[in-house]
């Protein structure tokens, strides 16, 4: 049923309801589970409130109300206990004709700190005998635990608050559960001692209690994971056992050869890395594969070899990397280690003139290109090959599911090339089970020979000279240094003026002729971006100043000083990322973080945590906890290819573990999922919401 035809909606908050939540049906709505929930039966004494406490509901006498300025009304009310002051800057009227001092209301609210003093911001406001201890006034259900839906501001404004929220939620059940399909086969429920759906639906809304509260997430949490993790796993089920992969027998001679010439030898990880691949490419499977491995772990090699292989076998490879800067040093490294095989690479990308771009296409459809490394502009419809047999893609997390499968329809090869999928950011386990459930995954867990740890530390704006001398000095020691400022999309603008201020404070603290700064930025052309980033690498400039275009893998060995403006607005794995950029030659290495003048304990928390461990899963993980659903106040998870309703993958691992487990389980007992007991499974994850994309399919 079309919300707009529930009793309390109509087609306006319809309309706003689908655009800000996503909900358009009732069945979507029964399916939006609140964040929280706030136990309405304990009253707080004002005296026992604290500051960044959750939310509290108090009885107390209005004694004072005032309006300091125009837009902020002020209300003190007491309890016997002490008092607090209450702030409102919207409805102030309403709210000024209503809090007369002297009378005595039930409040409700998050209590916060201004000025070193504890307030409340629009706190509810009630008649003491409304809505409290037992009874909802809203829901019309007996229980104490009331949910807080995800809301926004154009939600609010439409009137839908969260009573109303819950009066909506109350006639959806009423009209959904008496029909509503139980999603989980019988066996499954009994197997895992779930309850029904259509209790868990009630119950997650309304709780009875907490203990009932419990076994309701619990089947949500389970039967999402589940579902998610069934089909994730189905389709890799398909794909080991289809013969639909290139049969790539040989090692062939152009491995062989850069094999021997290698410069160094392959650490133990490179090289199990590179047989699990290697035992892909001639199974005849179409090879799906996540290579992991920390900055600086040596995956370039590991990507080159399996090239090889695919060419050794008279196919071609691709390798796409997500950046202009990242592409051509790709291909300056990778032409390095070709040239004892006499394989023919060439690079690609959107400044490519269009006689070379010819000439490359050109090569490609007779075959005398053997390897091509590129960004985007190797997924332009003009490119096709004779016969792609690998697809390597670096830092996949910038490369849309989309774009990837584009890839599927350039092989002259009759069949899906094989794919190698290679990341630098350390997934966390929970994490990489649900986005790759459907690949395989290997892992670079060691690192080349002469790695120094790079010494990681935290200053204050107060500190900025004492970090430029720190500077001089390394320079003086013939050492060169990044500087980094954050560019964040939402303010590019102030990003960017930043980050020219800080260009030309350095400039000057910096003077030529003794200094010599770069700087490199998304702004520029491809040209001017070039002949920086070449004047930093090749040491002509001793700083380069830059937004974050150098995150990824760019190798300056002779770069040993990392600063990284404003870090506290970096993520974990992102700081991580950076700080990789040094530490890569013979010198000791340092990275300095420095910090806004508002830092919250919470960033300057996780900045410690930066100056403390090197570990990117360590780092990784708590990236993921920090910015987990409960962060972002009920709004979708961000950066999932599949959104979860109620599932946290960095609170539920155990649960997505069990779930993934049991998927198994039942996978190996029917694998298309055909016998009449599993048909229940099969239509759920039929369903968009679990669609995963096949892309080997995909034409
Ligand atoms: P990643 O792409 O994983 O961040 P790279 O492939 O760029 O790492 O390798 C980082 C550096 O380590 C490069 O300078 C590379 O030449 C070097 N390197 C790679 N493998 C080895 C090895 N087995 N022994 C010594 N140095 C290595
Ligand atoms: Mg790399």
């Amino acid at each position: 049923m079309d919300i707009q035809y529930l009793p309390g909606v109509g087609p306006r908050r319809a309309a706003l309801l689908k655009s800000e939540l996503e909900v358009s049906t009732v069945g979507d709505l029964v399916r939006l589970y609140p964040f929280r929930y706030i136990d309405r039966s304990t009253l707080a004494r004002i005296a026992d409130i604290t500051p960044g406490a959750a939310f509290v509901q108090f009885i107390a006498r209005v004694k004072e109300v005032t309006m300091p300025t125009p837009k902020r009304l002020s209300a003190i009310v007491a309890d016997n206990s002490g008092e607090i002051e209450l702030v409102f800057f919207k409805g102030i009227k309403w709210m000024q004709a209503k809090l007369v001092p002297g009378e005595v209301f039930l409040f409700f609210g998050k209590p916060a700190v201004f000025n070193g003093k504890m307030n409340m911001v629009h706190p509810e406001v009630d008649k003491p005998s409304s809505g409290i201890v037992g009874r909802d006034s809203s829901g019309g259900v007996s229980g104490t635990l009331t949910g807080v839906y995800p809301s926004t501001e154009k939600l609010k404004n439409a009137g839908i608050t969260g009573k109303v929220m819950l009066k909506l939620m109350a006639e959806a059940l009423s009209t959904v559960l008496p029909t509503v399909e139980e999603t989980l086969p019988e066996y499954v429920m009994k197997e895992k001692g779930l309850v029904p759906l259509s209790y868990a639906l009630r119950q997650i809304h309304f709780p009875q209690d907490s203990n009932a509260l419990a076994k309701a997430t619990y089947r949500l949490k389970f039967e999402e994971l589940f579902f998610l993790q069934l089909s994730l796993l189905k389709q890799k089920y398909i794909r080991s056992r289809g013969e639909n992969g290139i049969r790539m027998p040989l090692v062939g001679e152009p491995f062989n050869k850069c094999y021997d010439a290698l410069p160094y030898t392959l650490t133990g990880a490179q090289k199990r890395v590179i047989r699990e691949i290697r035992d892909d490419m001639r199974s005849g499977r179409q090879m799906n594969r996540l290579l992991q491995g920390d900055v600086g772990s040596g995956k370039t090699m590991v990507a080159v070899l399996s090239a090889l292989i695919a060419v050794g076998n008279g196919h071609q490879a691709c390798i796409m990397a997500p950046t202009e800067v990242l592409a051509q040093q790709h291909f300056a490294n990778i032409s390095r280690y070709l040239l004892p095989t006499g394989v023919k690479v060439v690079l690609l990308t959107g400044s490519t003139p269009a006689g070379a771009r010819r000439d490359i296409h050109a090569g490609l459809m007779d075959g005398s290109i053997g390897i091509i490394v590129g960004t985007h502009a190797l997924i332009e419809d003009t490119v096709q090959f004779r016969s792609l047999g690998l697809a390597i893609i670096d830092e996949q997390h910038r490369f849309g599911v989309d774009q990837r499968s584009r890839l599927w329809t350039k092989t002259g090869a009759g069949a899906p090339p094989h794919v190698l999928v290679m990341t630098a950011t350390p997934i966390p386990r929970t994490l990489a089970m649900t986005l790759y459930g459907d690949l395989d995954v290997s892992v670079i867990d060691e690192m080349p020979p002469g790695r120094k740890p790079v010494q990681t530390m935290m200053f204050g704006e107060g500190k900025r000279d004492a970090v430029y001398s720190f500077m001089k000095a390394q320079i003086a020691a013939g050492r060169q240094v990044f500087v980094v400022y954050p560019l964040i999309f939402e303010s590019e603008k102030v990003d960017y003026q930043n980050l020219e201020k800080g260009f030309e404070d350095i400039a000057t603290k910096f003077p030529l002729p003794d200094y010599k700064v770069a700087i490199v930025h998304g702004r520029q052309s491809v040209q001017e971006k070039a002949f920086n980033m070449d004047a930093f690498a090749a040491g002509r400039a001793h700083i380069l100043v830059s937004t974050t275009v150098i995150e990824v893998g760019v190798d300056v060995p002779n770069a040993s000083v990392m600063v990284i403006e404003s870090a506290e607005r970096f993520g974990l794995s992102q700081l991580h990322q950076l700080r990789g950029r040094v530490g890569r030659g013979s010198e000791k290495s340092f990275c300095i973080l420095m910090t806004g003048k508002k830092v919250s304990t919470e960033s300057r928390k996780r900045l410690e945590l930066m100056c403390r461990t090197e570990d990117g899963f360590v780092l990784a993980e708590e990236d993921m906890k920090m910015r987990g659903p409960g962060d972002l106040e009920g709004t979708q998870q961000s950066g999932l290819p599949i959104a979860l309703n109620i599932a946290s993958l960095s609170r539920d691992g155990i649960i997505l573990t069990d779930a993934r487990n049991y998927a198994t389980h039942v996978l190996d007992d029917d694998p298309t999922l055909e016998t009449e007991k599993n048909g229940p499974l099969l239509r759920e994850i039929r369903k968009d919401k679990y669609a995963v994309k096949d892309y080997s399919k995909i034409s």
